[in-house]
């Protein structure tokens, strides 16, 4: 079994990614700078955690020269497409030229592969839908673009120095360990599964919901919400794929299926039997109307199966989740 770098692992997927390794047995090391994300996310004792900045270079080449890594997992992000509009130099600094520097370092210590949390967001707006990867990529927002340009270094990297890696295009990851040991624990929160199973809570204000008037079924935007579990078994089989001796790689990672805001609201329903306060508000800047995501590569190249498919069992384990969490809000 390899030794495997997680880096963001005190975040949402990536302290997920890490439970799951930790339980296939794998050896693992952590790295988490804790700006966004919270050391308490590592739930199982004895993991290695590192707290330290992806960007520094001498700590990457105190951990290369001392550890013999097998594959790198790289979560660390930041990931508010509205924040990115007004600060874009953040973006660019923490997504890409950290990136940059990372890559360098593995490069220079011959690390290697790395599997690299994209976006839906690296598409814009779609012309078509469900999403493939064939879709031409046009970015609409600077945290979309940082991730473009991180997937463009990636793919030159290869070129030229031969690093592999499998870039992930994550579409809306939602749920929680299904264990419900942890769940997504953003500060501060802006999605929307945690924002409504709070307004049932009672504990945020009603959920608002950005734009009736879209072009779609019932005129709310139209997203592919992935189990977080799902995610990081993808994760695990991109790591699989590589070690195999195959080539780089993309692959867009939803469930095919689109559920509209408003079906969401009704599955939050069913789960919590309450209803969801909420209030109808203006569109949210750079919202498309509709993400979904053709995920057959993933299937067919990385024998990707996701298990929990059903919007009602993704909401039913951020409510286990939700209900531990706000006693730590
Ligand atoms: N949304 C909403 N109210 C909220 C948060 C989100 O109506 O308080 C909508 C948002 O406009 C989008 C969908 O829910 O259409 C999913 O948004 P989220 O922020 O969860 O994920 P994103 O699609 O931005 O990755």
């Amino acid at each position: 079994m390899g030794k495997i770098l997680v880096v963001g692992a005190c975040g949402y997927i990536g302290s997920i990614m890490a439970a799951q390794l930790f339980k296939a047995g794998y050896d693992l090391v952590l790295l988490d700078d804790l700006s966004t994300g919270f050391e308490s996310s590592i739930v199982d004792v004895n993991l290695k955690l590192v707290i330290g900045d992806v960007g520094d270079r001498a700590l990457l080449d105190l951990l290369f020269s001392t550890e013999k890594f097998h594959g790198v997992l790289h979560f660390a992000s930041l990931i508010q497409v509205g924040e990115s509009v007004l600060k874009p130099a953040q973006y660019y600094r923490s997504n890409v030229a950290k990136t940059l520097t990372l890559l360098e370092a593995m490069v220079e210590h011959d690390v290697g592969p790395l599997i690299f949390s994209s976006t839906a967001a690296v598409f814009g707006e779609p012309e078509y839908s469900p999403i493939d990867e064939a879709h031409r990529q046009a970015p609409i927002n600077p945290y979309g673009a940082s991730k473009f340009m991180i997937e463009r270094m990636l793919e030159d990297f290869d070129r030229a120095y031969g690093l592999k890696s499998v870039a992930l295009r994550y579409f809306n990851a939602a749920g929680a360990d299904p264990e419900g040991r942890i769940g997504e624990r953003h500060d501060p929160e802006t999605h929307l599964i945690p924002l409504a199973l709070h307004a049932v809570l009672g504990v945020r204000p009603p959920l608002k919901v950005f734009g009736r008037d879209y072009p779609t079924p019932d005129g709310t935007c139209v997203r592919d919400y992935i189990h977080v579990t799902d995610l990081a078994e993808a994760h695990l089989r991109a790591l699989e794929y590589l070690w195999a001796g195959n080539p780089s790689a993309r692959f867009n990672l939803g469930n095919g299926n689109g559920f509209s805001v408003q079906e969401v609201l009704d599955a939050v329903e069913r789960v919590t039997g309450r209803p969801v306060p909420s209030e109808d508000a203006p569109r949210r800047a750079g919202d498309p109307a509709n993400l979904v995501a053709d995920s057959r590569a993933a299937k067919s190249v990385l024998g990707w199966n996701p298990q929990y498919a059903d919007i009602d069992t993704i909401v039913a384990h951020a409510w286990a989740w939700e209900q531990k969490r706000v006693k730590l809000l």
